[in-house]
């Protein structure tokens, strides 16, 4: 999500005037935007406001904004801590950026716009904005959250929840598509309830007038509550070929205590059963989820159940987290904390099953063929750990399912033209790794025809 707004940040800051730099020390203007999700994000964004404030004294004119949710969350306290800072705008700030800044621009003052609406207006008829990703680009479809588990920041921060007409979001991608865009990622808190408050169509609707968009060859989408994960959106995996198989489905815990502790609103039953669904539904999928790790009052048998339900679904990936106070979320005041060596020793305990399932899934799909969205030329092209010769070019890209595959190609001219940014090539996977595959094109006369079927895509 932060993301996509500093995209519409960026898109306002060239209206304005201001040109992109990659050089932080030739800027005339930063903005900073923040994620409070963790107390570690919170202090990242502090402490890279440090650095731009002895960049500030070296250079008085530097004009530093803070965006996003730690700006939402401190507001002018922000102000006080780091007193370099000129600008501090909320998460529903974005919009006034463009008045904002000529303000501090001409009078340099110092401002804070963190005003948060209970119905916020989504003016964003289209937004402008700009992106870093020729192939695939986020777009949000909702905003804030109504479920305020108990750990978390983002209601407080984010505001009631609030869906995008289908008619601007759908009009969004056409444009997105029009710029070259394959693939997109729609966004939400809880895509699930999409629509719902606002009597809009549902998620699933939403899901199959994207897929009729022309052009577009890939729809991703998180996240996904496992409470309002209903039947339409599992069918949608089969009935709409533009649907990814990759689903990510936070369950947080696998004790039935912690889950009703959190607010979370289900049962581990609740979710095995949505998971079996899935799994029927589509073999093929690939699942991932959110793991908190040492929630006050966790004891070893609650732990116990989370190691045990990770075990049973053997997740294709896992993204694991050790418990943090936030401001303003009830769990700050429950008792029986854990301790940070403990919480540390839960997290490395469920990094070390999962690493070996990660493994385990990947081997799984050597030798297979899977059609490879291409992305780019690989990070680690330079890095010669396949120590292929320079004349080819290492490429990456993502399977149906999310997984990381690159590959290289050989410098002929004919062959070389038959890759690029955007181009869906089928690939063997050779080899496998805990957190990427190799492979080797296969079929490069094939065209891309946007179904996720290897089938589809015969050469
Ligand atoms: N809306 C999504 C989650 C968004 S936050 C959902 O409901 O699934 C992303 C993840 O951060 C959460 O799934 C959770 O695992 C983690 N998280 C949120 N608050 C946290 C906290 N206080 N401490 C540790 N992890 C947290
Ligand atoms: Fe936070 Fe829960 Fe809302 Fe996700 S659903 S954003 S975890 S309150």
């Amino acid at each position: 999500m932060n993301v996509y707004d500093s995209g519409k940040i960026a898109a306002c800051l060239v209206r304005l005037g201001y040109q992109q730099t990659g050089m932080l020390e030739i800027a005339d203007l930063v903005i900073v935007n923040t994620c409070t999700i963790r107390a570690k994000a919170e202090q990242k964004a502090f402490s890279f406001l440090g650095r731009l404030a002895r960049l500030k004294t070296k250079k008085p004119g530097l004009i530093i904004g803070v965006g996003g949710c730690v700006a939402q969350q401190e507001g002018e306290k922000i102000l006080r801590r780091v007193p370099q800072v000129d600008l501090v705008f909320g998460t529903q700030a974005i919009e006034r950026l463009s008045l904002l800044i000529p303000k501090i621009e001409d009078k340099r003052c110092r401002i804070v716009d963190v005003g948060l609406m209970e119905k916020p207006d989504l003016p964003d008829a289209v937004p402008d904005r700009l992106i870093d990703d020729p192939v695939s680009a986020f777009v949000t479809i909702m905003r804030g959250c109504d479920n305020f588990c108990t750990y978390c920041v983002v209601p407080h921060v984010r505001g009631r929840e609030a869906s995008r007409h289908p008619d601007r979001i759908i009009k969004e991608i056409g444009d997105l598509v029009q710029s070259g865009v394959k693939e997109v990622t729609l966004l939400g808190q809880n895509v699930n309830s999409y629509g719902k408050k606002e009597g809009l169509c549902s998620f699933a609707n939403l899901l199959s007038r994207v897929n009729s968009i022309d052009g577009l060859l890939r729809i991703r989408f998180t996240t996904s509550h496992p409470k309002d994960f209903g039947s339409d959106v599992i069918n949608a995996f089969k009935t709409y070929e533009k649907v990814c198989d990759h689903i990510h489905l936070p369950v947080q815990s696998g004790s039935d205590r912690i889950l009703d502790r959190m607010n979370r609103k289900y049962t581990r039953a609740l979710y095995l059963d949505k998971i079996s669904e899935l799994r029927d539904n589509c073999s093929a999928i690939a699942i991932t989820s959110d793991i908190i790790v040492g929630f006050p009052g966790e004891t070893e048998a609650d732990f116990a159940e989370t190691l045990d339900l990770i075990n049973t679904i053997q997740f294709d990936g896992l993204f694991a987290f050790v418990y943090s106070d936030r401001p303003n979320a009830p769990a700050m005041h429950f008792k029986n904390k854990i301790s940070e060596d403990e919480k540390r020793k839960r997290l490395q305990a469920v990094l070390a099953l999962q690493e070996n399932v990660t493994r385990m899934k990947n081997q799984a799909l050597v030798g297979s063929v899977q059609p490879i969205l291409v992305e780019g030329v690989s990070k680690k092209q330079s890095s010669g750990r396949f120590k292929r010769p320079l004349t080819t070019a290492q490429w990456t890209g993502r399977t149906p399912t999310n997984k990381i595959v690159n590959f290289y190609h050989t410098d002929s001219r004919q062959r070389r033209a038959d890759i690029f940014p955007g181009k869906i090539v089928r690939t063997r996977i050779e080899e496998a790794y805990a957190h990427s595959l190799w492979g080797e094109p296969v079929g490069l006369k094939s065209t891309t025809g946007g179904l996720k079927g290897e089938e589809s895509y015969a050469a």
